[in-house]
C-alpha cells in the first residue's frame, strides 16, 4: 500500500511523542500509573452528576457557580479564579498567553511529562533545569536560568514524579529573584496530600496577592477523585487569568463536571478523610521501600518514586507481571501511585524480590 500524502506537521511537534497514558489495568490488576484516587465516587457526587442537566444547552462558559464557590472558599474574588477542563488545560492556556517564538519557558526536569510539550506548542523554547540531589527542585539554578527571553517558569510542588515539596522559604526567595514580568506557575496538583509543615502553600499564603506574577494551579483530579470529569482551577491576579481565559478553548467545562466539583466541595471533610488514608498508606510504602534499601526520595504526594536507573524497564516489567501497573520512565525510575490497601503489600513484595 502506498503511503498517503499527509498534511505538513511542524517539525518540532512531529518530533514530540504524543501524550500517552500508562497501560490500562486488567480486572485483577491495580492501576498505579496515573496517580488517581482509588476510592469509589461519593454517592452525593454521583447524585449531583445525574441531576437533570439540560444537555441540549451549552454549559456556563465561565463556570460561574464553581468559580464563586472557590472564591468564597479561598477568600478571593470570583475573577481571581479560573476553571478549565483539567489543570493541564490551564498550563497550556498560560504558556500560550505568555510565550511565543524565541521566548523561553523554564521548568525542572524530571517533572510532569506534559511540561516539555507546552513551550513547543507555543513555538517557544523549553529550558530544563535538572533536579537537585534528593530529587528536589533546584530553585537557585532555575532563577539563574532566567534570561531576557524568559516568559514563564513552572514550579511543581510536590514534584511529579519524584515527590518532594518546595518549602515556603525557598519559594519566597525564588520569587524575590525572578523579574516581576515573568509568569510563575505554581503547580500544586497534589497539594492536599502534603503534610510537611514547611511546604509552600500558594493559596494559604496568598502568594499571588503580593506577587501578581504568581498563579497557583490546583485540580479536582487527585484528592477530590474527579480525574475522569476533568476539572482544574487557577487562582491569581484577575488580569493574568483573563489571558488564560482568552487562550482557552471555550465551553470546555461541562455542566456535569461543574456540578460534581461543587458537590465534592460540599463533601470536602469526607474526602479529606480519604486523603488521610492515602497519606498513611504512603508512609507505609515509603518506609517499607526504604527498609529494603531503595533510595526513595521523600514523597508528599499520592505516589512514590523508585529510582531504578538502568534497571527501570526490567523492574517495571516485574511489577506488571504481578498485576501492578506502574509508570516507568526509561533509564531513570518508576512512579508508583498510592492506591488500594491490598496494593501496598503487593508492591512491597515485588520490590523486595528485586533487591
Ligand atoms: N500538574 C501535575 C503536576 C500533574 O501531575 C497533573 C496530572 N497528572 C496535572 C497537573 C494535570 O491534572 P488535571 O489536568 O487532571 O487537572
Amino acid at each position: 500500500m502506498t503511503e498517503p500524502t499527509l498534511p505538513r506537521i511542524r517539525p518540532e511537534i512531529a518530533a514530540l511523542p504524543p501524550y500517552r497514558q500508562g497501560k490500562q489495568a486488567g480486572a485483577d490488576a491495580f492501576k498505579l500509573s496515573s496517580n488517581e484516587n482509588p476510592f469509589e465516587p461519593l454517592p452525593s457526587v454521583l447524585e449531583a452528576l445525574t441531576r437533570t442537566t439540560p444537555i441540549n444547552r451549552y454549559p456556563d462558559a465561565t463556570a460561574g457557580a464553581l468559580r464563586a464557590r472557590l472564591g468564597e472558599k479561598f477568600g478571593v474574588d470570583a475573577d481571581a479564579v479560573h476553571v478549565a477542563s483539567g489543570s493541564v488545560s490551564i498550563l497550556y492556556q498560560l504558556v500560550l498567553a505568555t510565550a511565543s517564538v524565541g521566548d523561553e519557558v523554564i521548568y525542572a526536569w524530571r517533572s510532569f511529562e506534559a511540561y516539555p510539550g507546552l513551550p513547543l506548542v507555543a513555538g517557544a523554547t523549553g529550558v530544563q533545569v535538572p533536579l537537585a540531589p534528593g530529587a528536589r527542585h533546584d530553585l537557585d539554578a532555575m532563577a539563574d536560568a532566567v534570561t531576557d527571553r524568559t516568559r514563564a517558569i513552572i514550579v511543581c510542588t510536590p514534584n511529579n514524579p519524584t515527590g518532594p515539596i518546595v518549602t515556603s522559604g525557598e519559594f519566597a526567595a525564588f520569587v524575590a529573584r525572578v523579574p516581576q514580568d515573568v509568569l510563575i506557575i505554581l503547580d500544586e496538583a497534589y497539594a492536599e496530600f502534603v503534610t510537611a509543615p514547611d511546604a509552600v502553600d500558594g493559596l494559604a499564603e496568598r502568594v499571588f496577592e503580593k506577587h501578581p506574577n504568581v498563579v497557583v494551579l490546583r485540580t479536582f483530579s487527585k484528592a477530590f477523585g474527579l480525574a475522569g470529569l476533568r476539572v482544574g482551577y487557577a487562582i491569581g491576579h484577575p488580569r493574568v487569568l483573563d489571558a488564560a481565559r482568552t487562550t482557552a478553548i471555550p465551553l470546555s467545562v461541562t455542566s456535569s463536571a461543574e456540578r460534581a466539583a461543587i458537590a465534592s466541595l460540599d463533601a470536602e471533610a469526607e474526602l479529606r478523610e480519604r486523603v488521610a488514608v492515602i497519606v498513611e498508606r504512603r508512609t507505609r510504602l515509603l518506609e517499607g521501600l526504604r527498609a529494603q534499601g531503595w533510595d526513595v526520595p521523600d514523597s508528599q504526594s499520592n505516589f512514590v518514586w523508585l529510582p531504578a536507573g538502568e534497571r527501570t524497564d526490567e523492574v517495571a516489567a516485574a511489577f506488571v507481571e504481578a498485576d501492578l501497573i506502574v509508570r516507568p520512565f526509561s533509564g531513570d525510575g518508576i512512579r508508583i501511585s498510592v492506591g488500594e490497601e491490598e496494593s501496598i503489600a503487593r508492591v512491597l513484595a515485588v520490590a523486595a524480590s528485586l533487591r
